[in-house]
């Protein structure tokens, strides 16, 4: 959605949702999903657009699950997976509400709008939710600590990325060490995290830039256990969100099969649907599809609405990605699938 042209954003969506023309489109699927990534908490204002664009406002969370009510049949995820595994067919329209990562604000600030709204979501969420101390998304730990401190000689300890080393933006460093940091295992990363932490002196600029723990930190397992108890249905996003393509076979498939097992294992319940980390096709591939079939899911869900051509694939279910931006009429046009058949159009 980031790449949506001011034209279309701005004047085009906007008209075609005021005569009502977007709303008698069907998804070209014939139903759609739409991912979030948690609101906004209370006590958090945006600081950086890059990583808190990813989270909505929560009354605009409110505007878009009603606007999916009145335009749209909003399905629980039990009725989604009824149709996957066993065939039972969708009603005309359907659309399925998820959301990735599993932050605290899921709980403390979405829930309640989802409640009040009576729509059923499914959450995907990473395996070190089951633990008491989860802490935060690495990657998103990293760029605080790559902002407030150059990692200077400590790069040189992570595995090379083919090519050349990116010389521009901040932003283009970080994802570069992202995706070489996703090239150790779990534990290898996390100890080079450690290392990172105490060079940045971690905890001073988490205590000072990172204020707002609904904002940051992941669900601990009683948190999570609350999430399930309230409704929601839970679903496994990795154990600690890797770039997967980047991960040995062997690693890859033991983050995405141990995250099914861990989840299962602490909530009791099956676990029946997977989400890719980043969800892109420059972070997953035929590989990962075939490792969410192995390790036993109904579905896999990608973070994109088009991956590439081909029959409908239960393991690389498209999704439209709302972000912080995302106006009524451009999420009106990602819903009727008008905005990847125009993004389709122009290459
Ligand atoms: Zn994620």
């Amino acid at each position: 959605m980031r790449l949506v042209s001011p034209l279309l954003k701005h004047a085009i969506y906007p008209a075609l949702h005021q005569i009502g023309w977007l709303d008698h489109i069907m998804p070209p699927a014939g139903y759609a999903v739409v991912n979030y990534h948690g609101v906004i908490p209370s006590d958090y204002s945006v600081a950086d657009i890059f990583l808190d664009g990813n989270l909505v406002q929560p009354e605009m969370f409110r505007r878009q699950l009603q606007f999916l009510k009145s335009h749209y049949d909003v399905v629980r995820p039990e009725d989604f997976r009824a149709w996957i595994e066993q065939g039972k067919q969708l009603p005309p329209r359907a659309v399925l509400v998820t959301c990735d990562d599993g932050l605290v604000n899921t709980l403390t600030d979405m829930l309640p709008v989802l409640q009040s709204e009576s729509v059923s979501c499914l959450f995907f969420v990473i395996g070190v939710s089951c633990g008491d101390k989860p802490g935060m998304l690495w990657y998103e730990e990293l760029y605080h600590l790559m902002r407030a401190r150059p990692l200077d000689g400590l790069g040189l300890g992570l595995p090379s990325e083919e090519g050349t080393e990116p010389s521009g933006s901040f932003q283009a460093r970080w994802w570069s060490t992202v995706r070489r940091a996703s090239r150790l295992d779990a534990r290898a990363r996390a100890d080079w995290m450690g290392l990172v932490r105490s060079h940045c002196d971690g905890m001073q600029v988490l205590r000072s830039e990172l204020r707002s723990e609904k904002r940051w930190r992941l669900l601990n397992i009683g948190e999570l256990r609350a999430l399930a108890d309230a409704g929601m249905t839970v679903g496994a996003h990795t154990l600690s969100h890797p770039v997967l393509s980047l991960c040995s076979e062997e690693e890859a498939r033991h983050e995405i099969r141990e995250s099914k097992n861990d989840i299962e294992r602490a909530l009791g319940r099956p676990v029946w649907a997977f989400a890719y980390p980043f969800g892109n096709s420059s972070t997953m591939g035929e590989r990962e599809v075939a490792l969410a079939r192995e390790a036993g899911f109904a579905c896999a869900f990608l973070n994109v609405e088009h991956w590439r051509a081909g029959p409908a694939n239960f393991f690389a279910l498209p999704r439209i990605h709302v972000t912080v931006n995302t106006t009524i009429p451009e999420f009106a046009a990602h819903l009727s699938g008008l905005h990847a058949r125009l993004q389709r159009a122009v290459g």
